[in-house]
């Protein structure tokens, strides 16, 4: 007899996780540019605090992460009880499911957007929801709104979305966060906000301040650089974050997270240049990707999108056999994280010459809405 796991576990794909052993080439260096990582090691001073922090890890860490949580609401100009903390982005997506969601319930999310998101749904018990995003990779805000039934008891909204680097505004958030009804909480997933450009985003600090269903998310895997180290943060309000402090695993964030967390909090200039940088070689690879007629989304995130349709699985080969590896969605489109000058020059060189052979050009290729 083998061990009867809940049924909806049967229903779950297995995770697509970026890392992929990179392939061996003799002369040239592999990228992995499929994961959104920063391609900077952590600050010097990150990394001294790191070892120092390393030295005392035969103790538990602060569970309530006192000083991380003063630091962030300090960071954002709100109070720490308006804070929680986890081991990133990710497992605060899942704590909100346990807080709000069950058999019978339903999640109602964008796709495509974070693979996460359908995932932890069917873990719960709860419904996954999926609203096609529009033909140009942005939310259907209307569309997601009209999904809600009195079943929905969580809505995620990814802004810049993952992977199509597209933004919500704030006129259409609030619009949407008016329509649906308040007792049903909303994730505004800010992974990426760092590197938005956009000057129509919502305030995070508004919003939190002016709804008590908002919640929302951001991470120092992105942005901050601690990828490997696990930590994120939510915003939201007081009973909101206690609920989310209730579904947490005990002692998640390590105190080795925690302090490297509060040194990059404390550089945060010097991190903000290093995003500065990113955004600038973002620019430079959009343009030169629209001027090799490569389709390409305007990404507001540190990746940019290549809506390929049935062309993607073809050029995720290319790339690998260039040493790139990518992040692929069979018939949809590639997601490519912006990283060292070397990798985007190479990313540009290889869809260039595929988007040139490719059947008859460009213009064969299947241009699925997504
Ligand atoms: C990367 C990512 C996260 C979570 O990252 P963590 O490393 O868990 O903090 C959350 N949401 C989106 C959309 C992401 O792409």
């Amino acid at each position: 007899m083998s061990v009867r796991f809940r049924p909806e576990l049967s229903a779950i794909p297995n995770y697509q996780a970026g890392k992929r052993p990179l392939p061996r080439l003799d002369d040239v260096t592999a990228f992995k540019v499929s994961s959104n990582e920063n391609p900077y090691p952590p600050l010097p001073r990150v990394q001294r605090v790191i070892a120092e922090a390393a030295q005392h890890v035969n103790r538990y860490p602060d569970p309530a992460s006192v000083e991380l949580r003063a630091a962030i609401a300090d960071h954002v100009a709100l109070t720490p009880d308006q804070i929680a903390v986890a081991t990133g982005a990710v497992a605060l997506c899942y704590q909100c499911a346990h807080a709000t969601a069950g058999p019978g319930d339903e999640v109602v999310f964008a796709w495509r957007s974070f693979e996460a998101y359908p995932i932890l749904t069917s873990v719960s018990g709860a419904k996954p929801v999926p609203v096609p995003l529009l033909s140009d990779g942005t939310h259907d805000l209307p569309a997601m709104a009209r999904a809600v039934t009195e079943r929905t008891r969580l809505i995620f909204v990814c802004s810049p979305n993952n992977p199509t680097g597209t933004t919500v505004t704030a006129a259409e958030f609030t619009d949407f966060v008016d329509a649906v009804p308040d007792d049903v909480l909303i994730v505004l997933d800010e992974a990426y906000i760092e590197f938005s450009e956009a000057e129509d985003a919502p305030s995070a600090i508004e919003v939190v301040n002016q709804h008590a269903n908002v919640v929302v998310l951001r991470t120092f895997s992105k942005a901050y650089g601690l990828a490997g180290l696990r930590v994120g943060y939510a915003i939201a309000a007081v009973d909101v974050i206690d609920a989310l402090n209730s579904t947490a695993l005990p002692f998640g964030v390590s105190s080795v997270a925690q302090s490297a967390a509060i040194a990059s909090i404390a550089d945060h200039q010097e991190l903000t240049e290093r995003v500065g940088e990113l955004i600038a070689r973002r620019a430079r690879l959009t343009q030169s990707l629209q001027n090799a007629q490569v389709p390409v989304t305007a990404s507001q995130a540190n990746f940019v999108w290549l809506p390929l349709g049935s062309a993607t699985a073809a050029f995720v080969v290319e790339c690998e056999r260039a040493g790139l590896t990518v992040r692929g969605f069979v018939d949809e489109g590639a997601r490519v994280t912006i990283a060292e000058p070397e990798a985007n020059e190479r990313l540009v060189a290889v869809a260039a010459d595929f988007v040139a052979q490719w059947s008859t050009g460009v213009a064969e290729i299947d241009r699925k809405p997504m």
